[in-house]
């Protein structure tokens, strides 16, 4: 390790003063030795007492021989089955996958038209060592395929009455914006610690084990570790304890978007959430973040795995609880020893396995996540007062989480996620001018109750008068664009269920955040990979998962 290493390290801990946070001395020097040694690294090292650290650098794999060749087919090219294919290709598996869409991806998309681009699904990325691990399992570095920057602020929020607080992760500007917001610096970092405490207790087991179940959890954790989940509140009252001023609440509460869910009703270890943020920084992908796409696309093909676009997989045949292959585009039979399936859980059982009513009943605990309005602005100007990443916070945010979740209708009042991702990428629009994703939270499609595109339409119309409202003056005579998506074309799109954005909800009256297990309880050969299983959604969370059901697999082939 170099004196400047050694010096970076001293350094941080001369600025850290609470100890629970901090990752331990010795695994930051082991960390720093791995960024400093080992050039795979993302390069992603800390800078604020939320340790931003690069865990678990990875060997070159070995490519086994022990799997004989097996063809896997991977339904469908979203991360989740991506980062599956990449990891089973490195195992030495055969594999090919099958996209019915004419790009890979799935919900990492993108629209360009007339000089602006947008990112149509996720606009920021956490936890890129997950990412990175893909790549370093090839021997090869993530910075040659795609390079990422950390964005300032993280988050700007606006509330109804003016006030604006940003979120950063140096602990000196976030005290700062504490104060600001009328708290004590102190309640913040207590709070961080509570959800640092909770990462690192979930990490350690759900995540990097890839556990599936509570009888899972038990055998890893055993009984005594429950009470640190804090398995009694929900997330807005693991918030509450440790923070009263109502903008922070807000702000820290409105985490729970990464899982598209409710503070209200989701479990209060989802308070990990800021700890993805403030101790693992959050990143912006140059050029777009549909780099990561096409820098996972030509790794597919260093790896010799075959990419079918347009290639919809229509039926599963099966024989005596086994996958046998796979029916595509209605006609063409694939044969499979193996299936691993990003098709979400529900509409894969339903649409294409066409399992009986009574066994669709057992995954009703997995109803979708919400789904959203993705609204596309192109503009002939630029709003200098936004972040990057901007929320226009509803005057009642409880009643925002009731009207989604719980009364599942569209809020009058929602809070508003807005990305003007000019502020650290000129390229995306042309000089002088904005393009914004708008995207608030709405409910997902209810069959029973169907919304119609006019409802969806005057959504649209209160959102952009609130913004403008907030700050936005004239928005709507500025447009000279506009792409807008309801929860029926993502459906449509991506084949979600009910258009779901992020899966399966995390509510701890329906699941207590688990989604369904990764190994088919029918299929003996059949595996599935992303937002619809566990860990759940969220690119980092489907790029891991991807690495957990390789590893399932490759135990399971052992057993076989
Ligand atoms: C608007 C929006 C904003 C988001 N923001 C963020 C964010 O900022 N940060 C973040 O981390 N995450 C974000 N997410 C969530 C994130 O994008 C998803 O969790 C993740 O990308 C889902 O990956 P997945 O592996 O589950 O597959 P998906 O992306 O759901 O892809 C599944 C793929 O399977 C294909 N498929 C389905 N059925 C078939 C079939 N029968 N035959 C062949 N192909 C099939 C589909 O076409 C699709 O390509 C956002 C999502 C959306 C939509």
């Amino acid at each position: 390790m170099t004196l400047e290493t050694e010096n970076t390290i001293d350094r941080l801990f001369r600025l850290g003063k609470t100890p629970h946070y901090l990752t331990p001395r010795t695994q930051i020097i082991r960390i720093m030795k791995q960024v400093t040694d080992n050039p795979c690294c993302a390069g992603c090292c800390w800078i604020g007492r939320h340790a931003r650290v690069c865990h678990r650098i990875e060997e070159p794999k070995n490519t086994m021989t022990n799997c004989n060749n097996r063809e896997v087919v991977v339904v469908g090219s979203g991360l989740g089955g991506l980062s599956a294919a990449i990891s089973l290709a490195q195992e030495g598996y055969s594999v090919e996958i099958h996209e019915k869409n004419s790009k890979i991806g799935g919900k990492l998309n993108f629209l360009s038209e007339q000089g602006y681009t947008f990112d149509l699904g996720p606009s920021i990325l956490t936890l890129p060592h997950f990412f990175e691990r893909l790549f370093a399992r090839s021997g090869r570095k993530m910075a040659d395929y795609f390079s990422i920057v950390a964005v300032r602020p993280h988050w700007r929020s606006f509330f109804p009455d003016g006030k604006t607080i940003d979120l950063y992760p140096e602990p000196e500007l976030m005290a700062r914006e504490a104060v600001k917001a009328g708290a004590s610096a102190k309640s913040v970092e207590c709070f961080l610690d509570y959800s640092a405490r909770l990462y690192d207790l979930i990490d350690r087991g759900y995540f990097q084990e890839g556990l599936d179940s509570t009888r899972d959890i038990l055998r890893f954790y055993g009984w005594c570790a429950l009470p640190r989940f804090d398995p009694l509140r929900s997330m807005h009252s693991g918030v509450a304890r440790h923070i009263q001023n109502p903008y922070l609440k807000d702000i820290f509460d409105f985490f729970v978007k990464y899982v598209g869910s409710s503070a209200y009703r989701a479990p209060a270890m989802l308070n990990c959430l800021p700890t993805i943020q403030f101790r693992y920084d959050l990143w912006y992908v140059n050029g777009g973040m549909y780099n990561i796409a096409r820098g996972l696309q030509k790794l597919l093909g260093e790896l010799g795995v075959a990419v079918h676009l347009n290639s919809e997989v229509t039926e599963f045949r099966t024989s005596q609880g086994r996958v046998t292959g796979i029916v595509v585009n209605g006609d063409r039979f694939h044969k499979a020893d193996i299936v691993v399936c990003n098709m979400e859980v529900i509409p894969a059982y339903r649409d294409i396995l066409k399992e009986d009513a009574t066994f669709l009943r057992s995954l009703r605990k997995f109803q979708p996540a919400c789904s959203g309005l993705v609204i596309d602005l192109g503009l002939d100007i630029q709003y200098p007062h936004l972040a990057h990443h901007n929320f226009f916070f509803s005057g009642d945010q409880q009643k925002h989480f009731d009207s989604v979740f719980r009364k599942k209708v569209l809020p009058e009042d929602p809070t508003i996620y807005l990305v003007a991702a000019s502020r650290t990428d000129p390229t995306v629009a042309p000089a002088g001018t904005d393009c914004l994703k708008i995207l608030p939270h709405i409910p997902p499609i209810d069959p029973e109750h169907p919304l119609q595109l006019d409802d969806y339409t005057r959504l649209r119309d209160r959102i952009l008068i609130k913004l403008e409202k907030m700050g936005l003056t004239d928005l709507r005579k500025h447009i000279v664009f506009e792409h807008f998506w309801t929860p029926y074309d993502i459906q449509k799109q991506y084949y979600s269920n009910q258009g779901s954005i992020y899966g399966v909800v995390s509510d701890r009256y329906l699941n207590f955040a688990f989604k369904a297990p990764k190994h088919s309880s029918r299929y003996d050969n059949l595996f599935f990979v992303g937002g619809s299983v566990n860990p759940g959604a969220g690119m980092p969370m489907v790029v891991l998962c991807g690495q957990n059901v390789c590893r399932d697999i490759v135990r399971w082939d052992q057993l076989t």
